[in-house]
């Protein structure tokens, strides 16, 4: 099929190069003419694994770039509108990229299309598109709109697009579910996951996906509503691991007694320093709003939220519960991404801790395998960026984890303690196993777990002093 993606940031890259994947037709359009330029030099403007071949496999063949809207729009059956939803400040999403999106396809409507709602849109979006394009002069019965949320993660976008636990898609009509349907079919039907060159399938990954028919409303309402549950559940096990450090429990073992409950599930209680990233922090928001004005008053919202930026604000008291003044202190910093396998900057906790601690006084030296350049553009000359883990840790006071790549969950630790000028690791992703770090002359703080504290760091403090976290 003809396919036009119009946006081509996390979602649009991803979903245009997957779509080229599964034998489609695809015009990738964007209007920030320096990403374009980019993108047709075959620069990949975002991290994501799998991302730079795909491209390369299909740039110039089944997929192309543009910034010409109106052409891809005419020359294409179906339209992804997967441009950004940004918060107003009263919290709402701005759509304003949306409309501007259907005002300007709407006089490519002529022959039948389909436009796709891909960005995260609050209920009603769809209804309010359609009206857009007919009031711009499109004909009610030559289009139809369509809501088919992403769920994909940064970090694991493509496997995640071609994997998928479910694919919803909102439609008014048959004929529109069944362009949705033939173009998800290579997934639906297993077809894909036969080809020899096809994206390696992860371990979870249950093949062929579900595709779940719904009305537009009520999957514009999946989206918001799955964000909100999974950020609540981070909370929920974040309030647990605050417990947990009171009372001298482990919260790893809580979760694993939670984890195996089957209506429960393992998978997202991980506690740490909380959600952050393009998605939750304003998906939760804009849920909000619309429960608001749908006369909802979602107060269970507020309270994820509330958790989410005290789980910062504790950190950063234990950070000073450790290291008693801070001003001065020279702190090695490993993660600036809101989250592993990503450069995504955007509403990530551990760059709001770094500013944070340089408030404090604190001397930084930060280091993140691909976040660098985007933090330098928020974080300026105001820290030091290093090299590597254990430069960032050189001559430090105390090292800070704060975004769980891998890489920081396999560093050399008798290197790293050698490196710091005191043997002290604060952990916001409990990367590590207590007992592992202090064999290795590492005292260790975590989230909601007993601090585990050298021989030399035990016989520093006195009795019922700093017996936990
Ligand atoms: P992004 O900011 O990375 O990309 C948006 C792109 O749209 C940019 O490249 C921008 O230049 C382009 N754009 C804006 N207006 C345009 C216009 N009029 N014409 C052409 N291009 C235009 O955003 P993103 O992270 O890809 O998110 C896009 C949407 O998908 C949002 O609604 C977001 O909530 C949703 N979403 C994001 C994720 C994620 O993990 N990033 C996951 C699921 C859903």
């Amino acid at each position: 099929m003809r396919i036009a993606v119009v946006g081509s940031g996390y979602v649009g890259l991803v979903t245009g190069a997957c779509f080229a994947d599964l034998g489609h037709d695809v015009v990738l359009v964007d209007n920030d003419d320096q990403k374009l330029a980019a993108l047709e030099n075959g620069t990949i403007p975002i991290h994501e694994r799998f991302l730079p071949e795909l491209i390369a496999r299909h740039r110039g063949k089944r997929i192309r770039f543009t910034g010409d809207l109106q052409s891809a729009a005419h020359e294409c059956d179906t339209i992804f509108i997967a441009v950004g939803t940004p918060p107003t400040d009263h919290g709402e999403a701005d759509l304003s990229y949306v409309e501007s999106v259907a005002r300007e396809i709407s006089s490519a409507v002529g022959s039948y299309k389909v436009v796709v709602e891909k960005s995260t849109v609050p209920v009603y979006t769809s209804q309010w598109i359609r009206t857009v394009i007919i009031r711009n002069g499109a004909h009610p019965s030559s289009f139809d709109i369509a809501s088919n949320p992403e769920f994909l993660r940064e970090g694991s976008a493509v496997t995640d697009f071609l994997y998928p636990d479910r694919i919803v898609v909102g439609v008014e009509s048959e004929r529109c579910a069944g362009v949705l349907r033939e173009i998800y079919a290579p997934l639906t039907s297993g077809e894909y996951y036969s080809h020899r060159d096809a994206i390696p399938r992860p371990d979870r990954a249950q093949v062929p996906p579900r595709l779940i028919v719904t009305s537009t409303r009520s999957a514009e309402l999946i989206k918001h509503a799955s964000n909100a549950f999974l950020a609540m559940k981070i909370s929920f096990i974040n309030a647990v691991a605050s417990i947990c450090e009171s009372v001298g429990a482990n919260v790893q073992q809580v979760c694993e007694g939670i984890g195996a409950d089957s209506r429960i599930g393992p998978r997202f209680l991980n506690p740490g320093i909380g959600y952050g990233g393009s998605c939750f922090p304003k998906d939760l928001m804009a849920f909000r709003s619309v429960a608001k004005e749908c006369g909802y008053d979602f107060r269970l919202l507020e309270e994820v939220i509330r958790i989410n930026e005290d789980q910062r604000h504790r950190f950063l008291k234990k950070v000073r519960g450790v290291l008693w003044t801070l001003r001065g202190k020279r702190l090695g910093v490993l993660g600036l991404a809101f989250k592993g396998g990503t450069d995504d900057i955007r509403e990530s906790p551990a760059v709001l801790l770094v500013q944070e601690l340089l408030h404090e006084g604190c001397r930084i030296c930060v280091y993140d395998p691909a976040a660098m350049a985007r933090a330098k553009e928020v974080l300026g000359a105001g820290v030091e960026y290093s090299s590597g883990p254990y430069e960032a840790a050189s001559g430090a006071d105390a090292l800070l984890i704060l975004t769980e790549w891998e890489e920081f969950a396999a560093l050399d630790l008798d290197r790293m303690r050698k490196a710091l000028k005191y043997p002290i690791v604060l952990d916001g992703r409990n990367l590590y196993d207590p007992a592992t770090m202090t064999a290795h002359g590492l005292s260790y703080y975590s989230v909601g777990r007993p601090a585990a504290l050298t021989e030399d760091v035990q016989a520093e403090v006195s009795p019922g002093k700093r017996e936990t976290a």
